[in-house]
């Protein structure tokens, strides 16, 4: 089957990817991202997105966006806009998919305590670790550890590197040692991600409470949005006007991201994938739409991620994280016999890092109680 046919020839082509690192037959009726997109839906760390924190904790409301959602929304703008341009749209999804998938409890907070608590055994970001993920931890089939994804498919999930984390990367560090581009897919999802969190944490922080209307409106991009959705619909009630709002939002971002692309492409008339390694980024809003993306993010920054009301979520949430890595490391007795590491402390703290990294928020939160609560034993 050709599922390359209506791909621009500077796509990510299925029939021409630098392939897996265990090679396995093709997938038959699917192209190699189909299967690749596949293996992510059915992966242990996929289910657990969907009680892992995007801004706001997943027990605060059953409405605001989880991991899982956030991811679906990705793959969503990213398909719409893979397709506006002729690339691959399989892979995209599969990328989206999986962009998040290591991402620790209590969203970024977690991390960044993570990273801390690791910075004597090698560090921790998310990123890297959704690449681990995907590339060992994950256990479903018998001939390998991971899921044994492609090239294009690993290449997307890393977004950023350290120079030191890409030297022991091979062939998929190479870009950042040599500071190439990946796939436009990558490139593109990395995009697609970004309009989906700016939009749907506008919706979270007005449902939240913990951001106003009358707030938004001093967001240039908003208010200009929310003004036509009044003169077209005069009156319409507060949600709906929300939702209308942001939909146009969405749509003038992916427009301009189209737009903007499809004549950058043009210019740099690269003739295949490897072109498009070597050029600059040719995936990117315009530079009216990305000041008044920043803006917006400036603001959401601000007003919505530093709200105080969710800094004490995060400074609970960063003394979880901690607490646990710490009693793990100083007893690691307290853990599941598969991540006990004898006699190599580096190893070990990795391990502790994975374990907690695979954490769901609730999980951890139970876990910190059994481990550290004395009505609990
Ligand atoms: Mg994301």
């Amino acid at each position: 089957m050709d599922f390359d046919a209506r791909l621009a020839p500077y796509a990510a082509h299925s029939s021409k990817s630098r392939g897996r690192i265990h090679i396995e037959p093709p997938a038959g009726s699917r192209s190699e991202f189909q299967r690749d997109r596949d293996r992510i839906i059915h992966s242990t760390a996929f289910r657990r997105l969907e009680y892992k924190t995007q801004v706001f904790l997943n027990h605060e409301g059953d409405l605001f966006r989880t991991r899982l959602t956030h991811s679906i929304e990705v793959a969503q703008i990213g398909r719409t806009l893979a397709r506006s341009l002729q690339l691959n749209e399989d892979l995209v999804e599969a990328c989206a998919l999986a962009h998040d998938l290591g991402h620790t409890p209590f969203g970024h907070v977690g991390q960044d305590v993570l990273n801390e608590c690791m910075k004597d055994y090698g560090g921790f970001e998310h990123n890297l670790q959704s690449l681990r993920v995907v590339d060992q931890l994950e256990e479903h089939y018998g001939a390998f550890d991971g899921l044994n994804l492609t090239f294009e498919t690993r290449e997307g999930i890393l977004k950023h590197c350290s120079l030191a984390n890409a030297r022991q990367l091979g062939e998929l560090g190479h870009r950042f040692m040599n500071r190439c581009q990946p796939s436009l897919e990558a490139q593109l999802t990395d995009l697609a991600d970004e309009i989906a969190y700016n939009n749907h944490d506008i919706d979270d922080g007005l449902r939240s409470g913990l951001l106003t209307m009358a707030q938004m409106e001093e967001v240039e991009l908003f208010a200009r949005h929310r003004h036509t959705v009044e003169t077209q619909y005069p009156g319409l009630p507060g949600r709906r006007a929300l939702y209308e709002t942001i939909r146009l939002m969405i749509t003038a971002m992916t427009a301009d991201l189209v737009e903007t692309s499809a004549a950058l492409i043009a210019e740099a008339a690269p003739q295949d994938i490897d072109d498009v390694r070597a050029s600059l980024p040719l995936i990117r809003f315009s530079p009216q739409m990305r000041a008044e993306t920043t803006a917006l993010k400036r603001f959401l920054y601000a007003n919505l991620y530093r709200h105080f009301q969710v800094n004490r979520m995060r400074v609970k949430a960063s003394r979880i994280v901690r607490e646990l890595f710490e009693a793990f490391l100083q007893d690691p007795v307290l853990l599941p016999k598969d991540y006990q590491v004898d006699g190599d402390p580096m190893g070990q703290a990795r391990k502790i890092a994975d374990y907690i990294a695979g954490m769901t928020d609730r999980y951890a939160i139970r876990e910190h109680r059994r481990i550290f609560s004395l009505d609990h034993f």
